[in-house]
């Protein structure tokens, strides 16, 4: 393909994706295919002389698109959402032109330089306290992740480095291993699963502490297990504190926590995956109370802020914390300007990262901090619709209120009710949702997910729910 046809082939492709998201609502949001189905659909070899961009055109709509499942589909309410606009787009165009790999300042400065700048737009964006920033010329920064996960495990390997460094010094004859082995983190039952993954990739031992009625970490939990843990001969050192967990998108007390971790010199890591995007709204800032407390925190503006995926942005409180616990300087790597600008590499697991900070900069341009404030306000007042719609039907309850554009709900009665009517909305495929377990109870969850979905949708969604409970048990009382 020469600049000519790539020229052609993009205009296609614009138009083609274009088309696919404008006309999204029509396709199913779920696929019918049965695993294997691609490998019986293309060659089994790569071809031998290159195709005609046509050839790979067609194959699209024949191949890919029977096998994807539409997250940016209105009917989309699983999980949480996947960020999707136009200029992030855009950005990722360019990034893809420029394709530089900017582990240094020296590997494309604009690539460094913009992400401080942007990671500095952004926090104080969401409200987030100076000394998480670089502008103020202190310790802090912020840096883009590929993931939460990413960040989490980033977090903890930074904490268990400046606890081992901390115990070395007071203990120069006990060996690290050992100490190490001594090693324990805290997250919540309803913490997501990448802090204990976070704990089996770091090798140390992740303990799931309970949470109270409210599905909130408490201090006295924590305050307990520390007791105990130290009373065992174990060292406690990292604690993940989440603002919107996954099941129910409940908020852990980061004013209670935070004194309970820099008490004891525990590492404190805000998990705001999902609900972090949130902050961009005054009224939802109170849930970040005690954020000073933490020694880093992170958030997915690729979820909730139109950002598409990758962007997960982390912000530490003392950078050296995470570059000097992952630096390691080849002759290769190093530069004229080590000491003047950050190299991203120390702050992260790989060498290599994308110019993402693009996407960042073109979608807080293109939507201003007010369209990204209306963008959020409409997602949290359309799940709330959706909870008044589906309240006026007297088979189902919530047992935790609507928070930040997600629903809990279920039927009445048994758990398997509510398993029962999740298979069979998901097996028709109209409207995808996913279920999760608050202590003991099975619920379902509807998130609002699509950048497309508007009240007509939500309206939708909640009668096919209506009529599929219908089939799925009596309906005495519906309205
Ligand atoms: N933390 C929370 C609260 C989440 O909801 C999620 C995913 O939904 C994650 C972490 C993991 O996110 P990622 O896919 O960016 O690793």
């Amino acid at each position: 393909m020469d600049s000519e046809q790539f020229r052609a082939a993009a205009h296609q492709m614009v138009d083609y994706v274009i088309d696919y998201l404008d006309n999204i609502r029509n396709r199913r949001v779920l696929p019918t295919v049965e695993p294997g189905y691609l490998r019986k659909l293309i060659p089994e070899e790569a071809p031998e002389q290159g195709e005609t961009w046509q050839s790979i055109f067609q194959d699209i709509e024949r191949v890919i698109m029977p096998g994807v499942t539409h997250w940016h589909s209105p009917n989309f309410h699983a999980y949480y959402p996947t960020g999707n606009s136009w200029p992030a787009m855009l950005a990722d165009i360019l990034s893809d032109a420029i394709g530089c790999v900017g582990f240094s300042w020296i590997a494309s400065p604009a690539c460094t330089e913009l992400e401080v700048v942007m990671m500095d737009w952004l926090g104080k964006l969401i409200g987030l306290p100076p000394v998480f920033l670089a502008s103020t010329g202190g310790k802090g920064g912020g840096v883009i992740q590929g993931t939460a996960s990413e960040a989490m495990l980033v977090g903890l390997l930074a904490a268990r480095s400046k606890t081992l460094k901390r115990l070395k010094a007071d203990n120069p004859e006990k060996d690290e291993q050992t100490l190490a082995s001594r090693l324990v983190a805290y997250s919540s039952e309803q913490s997501h699963s990448a802090a204990e993954r976070a704990g089996l990739l770091a090798g140390v031992h992740v303990r799931v502490l309970p949470t109270d009625d409210q599905l909130h970490l408490r201090a006295d939990a924590l305050q307990s297990a520390i007791k105990e843990d130290t009373a065992n001969g174990k060292i406690p050192f990292f604690v993940v504190a989440t603002l919107g967990t996954t099941p129910s998108c409940s908020f852990d007390d980061i004013e209670e926590l935070g004194p309970v971790c820099n008490d004891h010199l525990l590492w404190l890591h805000v998990d705001a995956a999902y609900a972090g995007s949130a902050f961009v709204c005054e009224e939802h800032r109170h849930y970040m109370k005690g954020i000073e407390r933490a020694d880093s925190f992170n958030f997915n503006p690729h979820k909730w802020l139109l950002v598409n995926f990758d962007c997960s942005a982390m912000w530490l409180k003392d950078a050296n914390d995470i570059v000097s616990a992952f630096n390691v300087d080849p002759i290769f790597l190093k530069h004229d300007h080590q000491s003047s600008a950050p190299d991203f590499r120390h702050w992260q697991i790989p060498l290599g990262r994308r110019f993402r900070s693009l996407k960042l900069w073109f979608v807080m341009r293109s939507y201003g901090a007010q369209g990204l404030r209306d963008y959020i306000r409409k997602q949290i007042r359309l799940a709330e619709q959706f909870h008044h719609m589906l309240a006026a039907d007297d088979r189902f309850e919530f047992p935790v209120a609507p928070s930040m554009g997600l629903v809990c709900f279920r039927l009445k009665g048994e758990n398997s009710l509510s398993e029962a009517l999740l298979k069979r909305i998901n097996e028709a495929g109209q409207v995808y949702m996913i279920p999760a377990k608050l202590h003991e109870t099975y619920i379902i969850r509807f998130a609002v997910c699509s950048r497309f979905t508007e009240l007509s949708d939500v309206q939708a969604s909640c009668e096919e729910i209506r009529r599929h409970a219908n089939e799925t048990l009596p309906a005495p009382n519906q309205n």
